[in-house]
């Protein structure tokens, strides 16, 4: 089944093409909203597209799209009509979605309602939902949710201890994110470990520009660091993560900043570039380090401490862990993070190998722990895109059976 999957942001516009789990084509659209939005476009075996459109909104951008993938020369399309399926990215599904979903008039609805618990994500994912509506008005499309392999969380993790109407009347509660990641490469460990994924304890580190850990029980989420918003947990690139909720308080009365200055400097100017005060790029914190810039040294050193931590109350929530799981940007490629985390986790059982773990190769899937380790240590890479694929296939193939 020839599939296009979506990523709409605010400003952009991710794309994949799949038939089956083959990728044909993929590109990202940016700076979507001005007349300088640039498409860069790929197709396997071919030279990499690159081209600068006036686009104002997403329903033009998604139209662009479409027209590459159909043209002659920087295509793979012989007509529009053999895009047999569209998936999206959702980013918040709220307590609505617990499983990836076939849009439909109602569903809209649905999604429309969360829009008041995620403002800034939801309304490009729906915009990206609707362009398709108007484009391909008889294709069926999918909604995959970043929050929804979260929904398996007791009411014990996900639960805020403020007054419980504001999770009955605001739902204010810990939500997740990043669980399309989390699941597929938990399952992607479980066949590395030749295990059923639902006889076994995993803990998954999603470390990229947004990071994120999840405990992951016998094949069920039940904790996780993102919160009500991708703000909450490890510290980030740009995003503060755990902080004293007085924190902000004290910055606003002290320095008389709004709300939404203090939204700003936390979610955009804190984290690991706020400590360094060089740099969000784990390469560029890495070489400063190594010559010696000691704010770039602590940043990473603060980073990869609060981590260790987090991978220490999970195995702790689940008495015990089969292996632990690093993957994304940083997760699959900073050596030195995966180093600096699980050194001296010996007591749990966790031993990293060194020349593994240096030596691994760029793209590759391996195992980073000793022989001896009772704790397996392996570097997945993720691949959302490949995840929401297949829900879509799996989704309207099973509606066209019913
Ligand atoms: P992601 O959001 O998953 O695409 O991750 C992006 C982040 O991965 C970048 O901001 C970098 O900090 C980090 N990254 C990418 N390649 C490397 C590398 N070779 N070493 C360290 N960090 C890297």
């Amino acid at each position: 089944m020839k599939v296009l999957v979506l990523n709409c942001g605010s400003s952009s516009v991710k794309y994949k093409f799949y038939d089956d789990d083959q990728q044909l084509a993929e590109g990202l659209l940016e700076k979507i909203g001005t007349s300088q939005a640039q498409l860069n476009h790929t197709v396997a075996g071919r030279k990499k597209i690159v081209e600068v459109h006036e686009i104002l909104e997403h329903q033009a951008g998604v139209e662009l799209i479409l027209r590459t993938l159909v043209d002659p020369e920087k295509g793979v399309l012989k007509t529009i009509d053999e895009i047999q399926a569209v998936g999206h990215r959702v980013v918040h599904g709220a307590e609505t979605f617990a499983a990836s979903t076939l849009i439909t008039d109602e569903v809209l609805a649905k999604l429309e309602e969360c829009i008041d618990i995620a403002p800034l994500h939801n309304p490009p994912n729906l915009a990206g939902i609707y362009a398709i509506t108007h484009l391909l008005p008889t294709v069926p499309q999918v909604g995959v949710f970043d929050t929804a392999f979260h929904q398996t969380m007791p009411e014990k993790a996900f639960l805020y201890a403020i007054p419980h109407v504001f999770y009955l009347r605001n739902h204010i509660r810990k939500y997740g994110f990043h669980g399309t990641s989390h699941s597929y490469v938990s399952r992607e460990a479980a066949l590395m470990l030749g295990k059923s994924f639902e006889e076994l304890k995993l803990i998954t580190c999603h470390l990229g520009n947004g990071s994120s850990i999840a405990a992951i029980d016998h094949g069920k989420s039940v904790d996780t660091s993102m919160g009500f918003t991708p703000l909450e947990g490890l510290v980030m690139g740009t995003r503060c993560g755990d902080i004293d909720p007085a924190v902000p308080l004290y910055i606003m009365n002290k320095e008389g900043l709004s709300l939404q200055e203090v939204n700003s400097l936390l979610n955009k100017h804190s984290g690991v570039l706020g400590i360094s005060g060089v740099s969000n790029d784990f390469r560029t914190l890495e070489e400063e380090s190594a010559k010696g810039d000691k704010r770039c040294s602590l940043a990473l050193d603060v980073f990869c401490y609060r981590l260790k931590k987090y991978i220490g109350s999970y195995v702790a929530a689940m008495n015990g862990v089969d292996a632990v799981v690093f993957t994304g940007g940083i997760g699959e490629n900073s050596d030195d993070v995966r180093d600096r985390t699980l050194s001296d986790m010996e007591f749990l059982g966790i031993e990293l190998d060194g020349a593994k773990n240096t030596g691994k190769k760029r793209g590759d899937a391996a195992c980073i722990s000793t022989d001896a380790s009772r704790v397996k240590v392996f570097v997945i890479p993720t691949n959302e895109e490949l995840v929401i694929a297949r829900d879509t296939r799996r989704i309207v193939t099973d509606k066209a059976v019913n």
